[in-house]
């Protein structure tokens, strides 16, 4: 199995793509901490992973809350002993983000604080608990728009996930002679709730499938198993990357018919 004796953190698991790295985690071994806000959902992924044998605990965890994110780590070495793994994944994208000039500042201030200083506390707190575990990897949800632009704007969610991609970076170059990875997974559009609920007419959606040359939403599944080997000790040399897995969206300039 790819994971193992680790234990895993990830955060936003209560669906989508972090419910799925946690089933799939959970499979190759691990012991996973689910975190979220949503307590049915992330009981459920609890429970989902407590039939298929694995070891689980859900904890209550707002990621733009630095209480919280203590909390969360805390809770994964006092009950599983350390952590080895953290998937700093939750995220939103808000139904009121847009331009410049439309988007209230509350909604970025929200967006921002989910979705940048979320990450920034999950490393803040779970870097320590990787030092006492003698190293790990920490996976960061970013996303294919901190690359291009969309002509449908969403500036707050952009720019966070901007932010995700720069302190990524500087944390994997400051921390890896300490044995602690990071890196930056980079979903393209997927067939998940987050993003129907934002393109919600067949209109929007067509506009975005257009650009993505494999000709569909990815699963978050597909983007599990990314995290899973950037999770794993397969992914031992890499470290600070941004890591697309986009449908080939990044690469493409015009997309075949
Ligand atoms: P999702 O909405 O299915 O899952 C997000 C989870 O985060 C939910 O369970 C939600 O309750 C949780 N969450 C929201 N706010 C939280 C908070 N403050 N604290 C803790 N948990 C919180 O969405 P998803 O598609 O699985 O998205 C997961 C990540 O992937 C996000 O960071 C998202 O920005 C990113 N992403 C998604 C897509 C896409 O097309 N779906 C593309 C690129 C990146």
């Amino acid at each position: 199995m790819r994971l193992e004796n680790k234990v895993a953190l990830i955060t936003g698991a209560s669906s989508g793509i972090g419910r799925e790295a946690a089933l799939l985690f959970a499979r190759e071994g691990a012991c996973v901490i689910v975190a979220d806000v949503d307590d049915k959902g992330g009981q459920e992924t609890a429970e989902m992973i407590q039939r298929q044998k694995g070891r689980t605990a859900y904890v209550r965890a707002d990621v733009s809350q630095a209480a919280d994110c203590e909390r969360m780590v805390a809770l994964a070495e006092e009950q599983f002993g350390k952590l080895n793994v953290l998937f700093n994944n939750a995220g939103i994208m808000h139904a009121q983000d847009d331009d410049a000039i439309s988007t209230e500042e509350k909604v970025w201030d929200i967006t921002m604080n989910i979705n940048a200083k979320g990450v920034f506390f999950g490393c803040k707190y779970g870097i320590p608990a990787l030092r006492r575990a003698g190293g790990g990897s920490i996976v960061n949800t970013a996303s294919f728009v901190a690359f291009l632009g969309a002509a449908t704007p969403q500036i707050a969610y952009t720019a966070s996930k901007g932010a995700v991609l720069a302190l990524t970076r500087e944390l994997a170059v400051v921390h890896a002679r300490e044995n602690i990875r990071l890196n930056a997974l980079c979903p393209g559009p997927l067939r998940t709730e987050l993003l129907m609920k934002f393109l919600d007419t067949e209109q929007k959606r067509h506009r975005r499938l257009v650009h993505i040359p494999i000709g569909r939403f990815g699963e978050a599944v597909e983007i599990a198993q990314a995290a899973l080997f950037l999770a794993s000790d397969e992914s031992s040399f890499v470290t600070g990357t941004e890591f697309l897995v986009d449908g080939g969206i990044a690469a493409a300039y015009v997309t075949p018919e």
